[in-house]
């Protein structure tokens, strides 16, 4: 008899993974997002065996990722893992944005079962195409994980939503833990899980020690009445125009990625506690590539350990919870 729970959803969001270039040997000069999720799954003669279904959910390059896009993946992603046939998801998108969406999916929903995201570096028509070994590792995974949450499987890597960062703009491994090391690696259709709390063979249990889900309902509201949230950075001669300047246009949050330690020169700092004071949300990141920032009762709050992306995340959850 069939194991009722053995069910992957692929939900397809664009990305190179499905971008197509006219000639084989350019791996720059493609357009992300052409072909459907149906298409990539029938292209791997290995996935023909199992038990999948594919939904196309959007169809862009990740640079453009946007909230309703966010809003119509988590509600089906949520949709079909309330389905007791499906052992998990596995999401197509792209690179440049993916550890976004992770992070938010994780937040938004906390899965307990796995939602594995995927992507490539190369577009589809390339000569050394990626995308179809990825998508085939994160089916893999999907399907012998233990653990439930969001994780990210590239170039053999399993990442979770926490620690995943894009490190690279062109090779195929481009992306690694911030902090501490890979949950696991996929090696010829087999997961060798690393991280050491995974070991024992428990049934699903959460992957992250995390916050509880902030739940769909509270991200249902129009995206046009979504808090603003932009991201600046400290540097050499940073005099806090930028601060002014989007205060006068109106904005609910501010991430500052900080040098070191979240350090802030002086007049960024002054800008950032005038824009506090009119109400504005702040939180201290760093710019560097990983590494918490110090919470400090004098200092302006601090990220943790949050890259400045991820922190922006959690700053529009807080908002949009704040105005429930
Ligand atoms: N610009 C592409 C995207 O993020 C890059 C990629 O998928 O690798 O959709």
């Amino acid at each position: 008899m069939q194991n009722t729970s053995d069910l992957i959803v692929i939900l397809g969001t664009g990305g190179t993974i499905a971008g197509t270039a006219v000639d084989a040997s350019d791996n720059v000069g493609y357009s992300a997002a052409q072909l459907g999720v149906a298409q990539l799954v029938a292209a791997i003669p290995m996935l023909a065996a199992r038990r999948l279904e594919t939904e196309q959910v959007a169809q862009l390059d990740s640079k453009d990722m946007d909230f309703a896009t966010w809003q119509r993946l988590a509600e089906r992603v949520a949709t079909h893992l309330a389905r007791p046939e499906v052992a998990g998801i596995v999401i197509t998108h792209g690179t440049d944005t993916l550890e976004e969406t992770a992070y938010f999916l994780q937040r938004v929903l906390a899965p307990s079962k796995p939602v594995v995201i995927t992507a490539a570096m190369r577009p589809a028509t390339a000569l050394l195409s990626d995308g179809p070994q990825n998508l085939l590792d994160a089916t893999v995974v999907a399907l012998q994980s233990f653990v439930g949450g969001v994780l990210v499987v590239l170039g053999g890597a399993i990442i979770d939503a926490q620690q995943v960062r894009k490190v690279h703009s062109y090779r195929l491994n481009a992306f690694a833990p911030a902090e501490g090391g890979h949950v696991g690696v996929v090696e010829e259709g087999q997961v060798r899980w690393l991280s050491r709390p995974l070991l024992p063979l428990l049934p699903l249990i959460p992957l992250m020690p995390l916050m509880p889900a902030f739940g769909l309902a509270r991200i249902a509201r129009s995206v046009d009445a979504w808090p603003r949230v932009e991201i600046l950075f400290n540097h050499v001669g940073c005099d806090g125009a930028v601060v002014r300047a989007l205060l006068a246009q109106g904005v609910d949050g501010l991430v500052v990625a900080g040098t070191g330690n979240g350090s802030l020169s002086s007049g960024l700092e002054a800008a950032l506690r005038q824009a506090q004071a009119q109400g504005v949300m702040i939180l201290r990141s760093t710019r560097c590539d990983a590494g918490p920032v110090s919470a400090s009762e004098t200092a302006l709050p601090s990220a943790g350990a949050l890259s400045p992306v991820k922190a922006r995340v959690e700053m529009l959850l807080t908002l949009l919870g704040s105005s429930d």
